[in-house]
């Protein structure tokens, strides 16, 4: 086990490189910060002016999207409620191809204005589960924002009404996204370096 001051001065060297370790994997910074802040206000004015005189319920998927929601609602100007889903379909780097629900929708979405709140389509399995899941309640109508997608994985035929970023095929982590439960703290997005 190094002392702690070398693992100190490590963290420094990785940080000015703009790169972190989480257990035997090394990412380098892909989406900073302030980028993705900027983002996420263009999508809020947006959707302020498209659901100005409705009530939308903003629906958000845990996990991975609690900071995405976060940020987003709070640069919201329109009344809206929050709820929340919790879906699975991730094991370490890799989509199993199985999405289940862990946690339902507890509002009721009856005549609602839907809008879902991703962090991120890879192969579009979990958008797909997830308008099925919604529809079931008969909404007025549903929307999809994401923050991240990821064209070249994309197996279906997903409308994102409101994204963020398109990036590449690369296994992404940080802002809400993890790598075996750790990085969902770091602000900044990064991907999986080779
Ligand atoms: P999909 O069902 O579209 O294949 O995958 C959607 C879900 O898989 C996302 O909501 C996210 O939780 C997870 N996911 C997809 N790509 C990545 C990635 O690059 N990094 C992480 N950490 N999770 C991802
Ligand atoms: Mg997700």
């Amino acid at each position: 086990m190094p002392p702690a001051g070398l693992i100190l001065l490590l963290r420094l060297v990785l940080n000015f490189m703009q790169k972190i370790t989480i257990k035997d994997k090394t990412f380098s910074i892909n989406i900073p910060s302030d980028k993705i802040q900027n983002r996420i206000g263009e999508l809020a004015k947006q959707i302020n002016s498209d659901y100005k005189d409705k009530i939308p319920v903003f629906i958000c998927v845990l996990s991975g999207s609690f900071l995405f929601a976060a940020d987003l609602i709070k640069k919201l100007s329109i009344d809206c409620e929050v709820s929340f889903i919790r879906v699975s379909s991730y094991s370490g780097t890799q989509s199993t191809g199985v999405v289940k629900s862990v946690v339902g929708i507890s509002t009721e979405l009856k005549d609602r204005h839907v809008v879902i709140l991703e962090d991120i389509v890879d192969t579009g399995d979990t958008a797909v589960y997830l308008f099925e899941e919604i529809k079931k309640h008969a909404p007025a109508d549903v929307r999809f924002a994401s923050l991240l997608l990821k064209p070249k994985a994309l197996r279906h035929d997903v409308k994102v009404d409101y994204l963020g970023f398109e990036v590449p095929n690369d296994f992404l982590v940080g802002y809400g996204l993890d790598y075996d439960g750790l990085g969902r703290n770091y602000a900044d997005i990064y991907k999986l370096s080779e």
